[in-house]
């Protein structure tokens, strides 16, 4: 077989906090100014190595649903991560983060692994959520937290790769 494991990610998110983004540097190093080509592709993978097992990521994009508020339960089925994406420079995409992990709860697995990203980190003058605030939220939320870019792709590696190795703890 060539891969050990299949995990199931899910971002979720505000629209156009840059989760397509996110995805495209995770699993092909790349970043599209002129974003959503991608509307209705589902998934893309990557297979990474991890505690010297083949574990192969199948990451989902929402392709735009969460505008409708047409996340469907399907989306969440079987998933054992979740990238819960904020826009540090809009706040309300921050504050709606709560919204998204009573969706969570709701439709995913109890024991789903799940990240909160602070993306667009490269905009440092536009800030408008410290990451500090945004860590204690995760920390009473019991997620864990990473600010990242998928302009300049800082920490987007890292957190995938921190989101995997959690799952395959708890798989393992
Ligand atoms: P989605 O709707 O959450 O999937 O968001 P997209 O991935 O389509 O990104 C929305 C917009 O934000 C696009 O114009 C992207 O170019 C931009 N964007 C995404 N990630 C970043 C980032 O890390 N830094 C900056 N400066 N812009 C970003």
């Amino acid at each position: 077989m060539e891969e050990d494991y299949v995990f199931k990610i899910v971002v979720i998110g505000d629209s156009a906090v840059g989760k397509t983004q996110l995805l495209g540097r995770f699993t092909r190093d790349e970043f599209f100014l002129d974003s959503k080509s991608t509307i209705g592709i589902e998934f893309q993978t990557r297979t990474v190595d991890i505690a010297r097992r083949r574990v192969k990521a199948q990451i989902w994009d929402t392709a735009g649903q969460e505008r409708y508020r047409a996340v469907t339960s399907a989306y969440y089925r079987g998933a054992l991560g979740a990238m819960l994406v904020y826009d540090v420079t809009r706040r309300h995409t921050f504050e709606h983060a709560a919204r998204w992990v009573d969706e969570l709860r709701a439709h995913a697995d109890k024991s789903i692994v799940v990240m909160l990203i602070g993306n667009k980190a490269d905009l440092a003058a536009g800030r408008a959520v410290a990451a500090d605030e945004a860590a204690a939220f995760a920390e009473e939320q019991g997620l864990f937290f990473s600010e990242a870019s998928a302009l300049s792709g800082e920490n987007v590696e890292r957190a995938f790769l921190r989101l995997l190795e959690e799952i395959h703890a708890n798989v393992s």
